[in-house]
């Protein structure tokens, strides 16, 4: 069989867990002949490049920052939910050369959730690109969905584009989701000083039944781990990277990736610092 490539587009892109993730799940099923790699290619390289991945045997690649916009734009062929996000993550080549664009980001939040989150309030914290996605997913999962960001101008911006509330002070919801980078660099820190750029602070974290951190680190992050302490229910970053990976699996490969394999992969790379 000819062999089948996959790989991550980023820049940089050395700290990501993807290649892990998936050769854990090709040793799981003992697929043969599938690959993935690290891509490193810099912006203004990035269409070229990604226009000579089909011819080059690659099957897919998943799109991480700073280019999941550009994946789009590239793509000849893009699902709903990409052109409504406006970004993709995972990218398929057709043997003819067609790109297809995607994006798992969205509906792999949802699937980490475990829970439906219809009915149900959600504050959203960030407005860059993941922010939008799940505000995207949440909005048509039917949850009432309100944003706040350190810079209130891009909250509003975004809730007037996807139709939702912007906020300028966090308000008590059922889910409370951090699409912020904050806590990217401060797992060491012990107490909660972690949270102190957000708009909630530990105390006050049982004014929401379930906390979602899309940031993942060495440790627990800082908001993690004021919500375990507290007693509340979580969704650690590292989740969420195992199910959108899933859902690029199964696109590319048409069988059901083996989840606690992924999850293995993905944390045994613990000791690096993040995607
Ligand atoms: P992004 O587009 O660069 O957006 C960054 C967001 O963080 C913006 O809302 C920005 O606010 C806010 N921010 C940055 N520094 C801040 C600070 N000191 N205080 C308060 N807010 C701050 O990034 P992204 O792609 O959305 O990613 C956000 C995080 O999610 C990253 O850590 C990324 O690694 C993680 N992520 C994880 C997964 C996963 O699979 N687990 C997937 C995607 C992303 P301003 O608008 O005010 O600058």
């Amino acid at each position: 069989m000819a062999p089948r490539r996959l790989g991550v587009l980023g820049w940089p892109v050395a700290h990501s867990r993807s290649p892990a993730m998936h050769r854990a799940a090709f040793a799981a099923l003992g697929l043969e002949g599938w690959s993935y790699q690290l891509l490193p290619v810099a912006p203004d390289q990035f269409s070229e490049t990604v226009r000579a991945l089909g011819g080059a045997g690659f099957v897919g690649a998943n799109v991480t920052v700073p280019h999941k916009a550009r994946a789009l734009a590239v793509a000849d062929r893009a699902s709903p939910a990409a052109r409504a996000i406006g970004a993709a993550n995972t990218l398929s080549f057709s043997r003819e050369g067609e790109i297809t664009a995607e994006n798992t980001d969205a509906p792999g939040v949802l699937d980490a959730l475990g829970r439906d989150p219809a009915g149900m309030s959600a504050l959203v914290m960030g407005a860059g690109g993941s922010a939008r996605a799940v505000v995207w997913a949440l909005r048509e999962a039917g949850a009432s969905v309100s944003v706040w960001n350190r810079t209130p101008a891009r909250a509003r911006e975004l809730a007037a584009e996807l139709d939702v509330r912007a906020v300028d002070r966090a308000l008590p919801a059922d889910l409370l989701v951090n699409c912020t980078t904050v806590g990217l660099d401060a797992c060491s820190i012990k107490d909660s000083n972690g949270l102190r750029n957000l708009p909630v602070a530990a105390d006050e974290l049982s004014e929401y039944g379930y906390v979602v951190d899309l940031v993942y680190s060495k440790r627990p992050t800082p908001l993690v781990r004021a919500a375990e302490e507290r007693g509340l229910e979580t969704v650690d970053g590292l989740e969420i990277l195992v199910r959108q990976g899933a859902r690029s699996f199964r696109i590319w490969t048409g069988i059901d990736a083996p989840l606690a394999a992924m999850r293995r992969g993905a944390r045994d790379e613990r000791g690096k610092d993040h995607i």
